[in-house]
């Protein structure tokens, strides 16, 4: 079990770049690290997908996800090396400090991201977790995300504002068809969300399924306006490789 004072000297010193560990400030990652990462852009303003050749336009088809109930995804990367690789460690290695480097990355998006001003939201509510998987990875990647941003953003993050009420099977473990049905009915949202515009912030968005499962339940419970805001995407042409 580490000390306080050991917590506290993790927080208080320099951290290490979690890619190269090199000195990254108060990131997880340093700049150089940063900079060479996928970057989607541009992006379309409504599905978060990378836009290719007219680029003037500010929307594509966004016929590739599933977006019930969602205004618009905001994904930072594309799912590749080596976001795919903070994502999945992150969750299989129980190594909450990959997440919050996913999270150093979503904000440096969205600080670049100037068309978002008017679309600001005012809670962050990070996808949840049963409190089974909650218990046995020991922390929600998707909260850990949510962390830097919220913090550097002044944006309230509200944790438990959304609750998965059934334990679904990973998502990652499931093929196409079963991936959209599984998260349907399994969340519920409190009323804290009634009339405000909230961001749901997730790790990686394929289908679209479980962000719109959580859009419903926050609809339900009346949020006013919903986002998604997502470290990285699937993009159409890697869905149709991997029969998603
Ligand atoms: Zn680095
Ligand atoms: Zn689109």
């Amino acid at each position: 079990m580490p000390s306080k004072v050991d917590y506290w000297l993790k927080r208080l010193l320099p951290r290490r770049c979690v890619l190269c560990g090199m000195e990254a400030g108060y990131r997880n990652l340093c700049t150089p690290c940063l900079a060479d990462m996928p970057w989607i852009d541009p992006r379309c303003d409504r599905c978060g997908a990378a836009l290719t050749g007219a680029a003037e336009r500010a929307v594509c088809a966004c016929d590739d996800l599933r977006l019930e109930c969602i205004d618009r995804v905001f994904a930072a990367l594309v799912y590749e090396y080596p976001v795919d690789r903070l994502i999945v460690d992150a969750k299989f290695h129980a190594r909450p400090d990959l997440a919050r480097a996913s999270g150093d990355a979503l904000l440096w998006a969205l600080g670049s991201a100037s068309s978002l001003s008017q679309m600001w939201p005012d809670l962050l509510v990070p996808v949840p977790l049963h409190p089974n998987r909650f218990h046995s990875r020991g922390f929600n990647q998707s909260i850990e995300i949510a962390r830097p941003v919220a913090r550097r953003l002044g944006i309230k993050l509200a944790r438990n504002a959304c609750i998965r009420q059934r334990d679904t099977p990973a998502q990652s473990t499931l093929s196409g068809r079963l991936r959209r049905t599984n998260p349907r009915n399994a969340f519920v949202a409190r009323a804290v969300v009634s009339g405000r515009h909230v961001a749901i912030v997730d790790d990686v968005i394929t289908t679209g399924s479980t962000a719109s499962a959580v859009a419903v339940a926050l609809r339900a419970a009346g949020a006013e306006a919903v986002s998604v805001w997502c470290v990285a995407r699937v993009m159409r042409s890697q869905a149709a490789a991997a029969k998603l």
